[in-house]
């Protein structure tokens, strides 16, 4: 075996491009960030992730025979690395951003929603390390979601799969950005929360709501506010959202009978009313021998699940094209 295996992982965020250096240890050497300015288009962004690359990797002292995993929004299909779309980043549409990226560094490249890099993260370096049989919901301004099976990232024929916050938890529910209905992310994502919260507020029982926001548009953010101080009806929401995740997670223990369920993302990690309600409600949605079995937990890599879990991704790619 060849000494020490390190990768560069990167973070397309909408609003931050981020990069690293990956160790197969779990460490993480020379970061660096810049703004995506995605207004700019796909050319532009590519050229700054190239040139964020180039620093990392020459900082790290990698040579040209490393990997480079990217964490992207999708859909996307990693087979063939093209972004399908992504609303957070205008002009993606059908972009090949492997074979972009590839170009500009000379250097192999790896991509992966970044949700399903998510879940690698996480079970290759956090929450859920060790385990073979994890899902990871991520509960932010929508709801990604990865799987992993028997110790593998199951993605589908096309890599699309996954998609977990649009699993229907109600027939008759409401309308989902997707287009869908009744969908989870349409109960806890934080759009949803926050077209709830905007429903309370103009009622008798939306005082509370009404002062959290300061007379703006409702936020999540004001309605998590709102329930921490007590307040029945922005609690009421929260537990609404949290049973929704309760119906879909039942759902996931019942046919993949995880040992983790782990749940990331700034609304997962940010409000206890959503994950006891979970927690509460799982019995409705779930049998009792998988439910006993099933942990729900909290991520443990924060922002970095993403980055982590395309490094990860990236060394198992290294690991292949090694013959030692
Ligand atoms: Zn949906």
């Amino acid at each position: 075996m060849t000494g020490e295996r390190r990768v560069v992982g990167v973070d397309l965020g909408g609003t931050n491009l981020r990069a690293a250096v990956i160790c197969a240890d779990g460490r993480i050497e020379h970061r660096q960030s810049v703004a995506t300015d995605a207004q700019d288009g796909p050319e532009m962004v590519i050229k700054r992730m190239a040139d964020l690359v180039g620093r990392v990797a020459a900082d790290g002292a990698l040579d040209s025979s490393t990997v480079v995993g990217v964490a992207a929004p999708g859909p996307l299909n990693p087979k063939t690395g093209v972004v399908h779309f992504t609303p957070n980043l205008p002009g993606w549409l059908n972009y090949p951003l492997r074979d972009a990226l590839s170009e500009q560094t000379g250097l192999r490249v790896v991509v992966e929603n970044d949700a399903n890099c998510a879940v690698v993260g996480e079970a290759r370096f956090g929450a859920a390390k060790g385990a073979s049989d994890v899902i990871y919901l991520g509960l932010g301004t929508g709801v990604g979601g990865g799987i992993i099976a028997d110790g593998k990232l199951i993605s589908g024929v096309s890599g699309l799969g996954g998609e977990l916050g649009h699993v229907c938890v109600s027939i008759d529910g409401p309308r989902c950005t997707c287009g869908g209905v009744g969908c989870l992310e349409a109960y806890v994502a934080g759009w949803a929360i926050a077209r709830e919260g905007d429903l309370v507020a103009v009622t008798s029982d939306g005082a509370a709501l009404r002062e959290a926001s300061g007379g703006k548009a409702i936020t999540p953010r004001d309605v998590i506010a709102a329930a921490a101080d007590g307040d029945a009806a922005a609690i009421a929401i929260l537990v609404r959202a949290g049973r929704a995740l309760a119906a879909a997670t039942g759902s996931f223990i019942n046919t993949f009978n995880p040992e983790l369920i782990v749940i990331g993302g700034g609304l997962g990690v940010g409000d206890s009313h959503i994950l006891t309600a979970a927690r509460d409600a799982l019995p409705d949605y779930s049998f009792r021998a998988q439910r006993e079995e099933a942990r729900i937990v909290i991520a443990k890599l924060g922002d970095d699940s993403g980055l982590f879990g395309a490094g990860a991704l990236a060394l198992d790619s290294l690991r292949e094209s090694v013959t030692v």
